[in-house]
């Protein structure tokens, strides 16, 4: 017998008067695993999250956390007597106790005795970082260090999941990069499972197994980071999850197509793609990093004549955005040591191998 989902909502319903915030979520999480929900603001993450937390009740569906039922129309288990540990945005640590008292806390409530709290205590403190720091007023931290109390006194009493809702949102852009990394590594050393949510979608990236990208109160797709990505099953997945340059087509064969407004240019289809019927229209959709400004304008196969009109000079990379000789702007990155005059003719080069097509758009 395979064991059950740590934790798994049944077509979950909540509304607020007019708005149905969570409209028939239903999702499994597997032990171990970090699960995400992105979305943008207003999806419904953070009241799936308060749900399954039980600072929420559903209107219709079911909530079970370990095979046990613990939220439906019939019944609510009580937040506390939930064995889920959360870190909210604002870590909302107590700023009058230390460090040390912050973290014992959950364990105090449960009537933990003074010696396995001492001893639980110092070792997620040394576990996520914080050793040596326990006697430290909790506010006389920097707003990591402080970030890392939340998550100790999180996980202290050994949830069997833990709630993550935009944690990482307060702090700065360089030290938030930083955390992701150390989160799913102490994630990872922990085998605990996380529900996530976060509307970061390199965020998502970097720390989930599974990421359910959300859009008004629903699920559009559950996938790996990278069959979101690659994969995406609807145009919204696509748009949401890193940039994509479309292009659109008239389908001349099986396997090849023109690009409208674009003379002389045609591209291939993606392998397994369902082209739609010679003939008919679609759009091709490509990742930035298939698509490359070369310097000699020949349209042809895979290839468009342009014009550099913009560059912006990012560091890692230039962003040209380049005219078509059929009018359409193109924004395009390219390597830094290849550069390129305003007002270079140059060609666009498309891989379609990994591009996904669209029809109906
Ligand atoms: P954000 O990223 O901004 O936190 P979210 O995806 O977490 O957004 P929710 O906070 O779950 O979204 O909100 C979903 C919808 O429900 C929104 O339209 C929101 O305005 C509405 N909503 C949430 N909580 C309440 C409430 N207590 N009363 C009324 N409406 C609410």
């Amino acid at each position: 017998m395979t064991d059950p989902a740590v934790l798994e909502l049944r077509e979950v319903h909540k509304r607020f008067g007019a708005t149905a915030a969570v409209d028939g979520l239903s999702l499994a999480i597997q032990p171990g695993e970090v699960f995400t929900l992105l979305g943008p603001s207003g999806c419904g993450k953070s009241t799936t999250l308060r749900m399954v937390a039980g600072l929420e009740e559903p209107d219709s569906g079911e909530v079970f956390l370990d095979g046990k039922l613990i939220a439906s129309t019939r019944s609510c288990l009580p937040p506390e007597r939930r064995n889920v540990g959360m870190v909210f945005q604002s870590y909302a640590i107590w700023p009058h106790m230390t460090v040390f008292e912050n973290v014992a806390f959950p364990l105090q409530l449960r009537g933990a005795s003074k010696a396995s709290i001492r001893e639980r205590v110092d070792n997620v403190l040394e576990l996520v970082g914080l050793g040596g720091l326990g006697s430290r007023g909790a506010t006389d931290l920097s707003g990591g260090q402080q970030q890392r109390v939340a998550l100790a006194r999180a996980i202290v009493y050994e949830p069997k999941l833990l709630l993550l809702d935009e944690p990482l949102s307060n702090l700065d852009a360089r030290l938030r990069e930083h955390m992701r990394v150390e989160l799913r590594s102490l994630q990872q050393r922990l085998g605990i499972a996380v529900l996530f949510v976060t509307h970061d979608q390199a965020e998502a990236m970097v720390l989930s197994d599974r990421i359910a990208v959300m859009s008004a109160g629903r699920i559009e797709q559950v996938g790996t980071p990278a069959a979101l990505y690659e994969r995406p099953a609807t145009p919204f997945v696509r748009d949401f999850l890193g940039r994509v340059l479309t292009l659109p087509l008239i389908v001349s064969s099986e396997d090849c197509a023109e690009v409208v407004g674009e003379t002389g240019v045609r591209v291939e289809l993606p392998r397994g793609a369902p082209a739609p019927l010679r003939g008919g229209r679609a759009l091709l959709a490509c990742r930035p990093e298939d698509v490359y400004v070369e310097p000699h304008a020949l349209p042809g196969l895979n290839r468009l004549a342009a014009t550099v009109e913009t560059a912006a000079y990012l560091g890692e990379h230039i962003e040209y955005g380049v005219r078509t000789a059929g009018g359409q702007l193109l924004l395009v990155i390219s390597p830094r040591r290849q550069r390129f005059d305003l007002g270079a003719a140059v060609s666009v080069r498309v891989d379609t191998s990994g591009a996904t097509l669209w029809s109906g758009e």
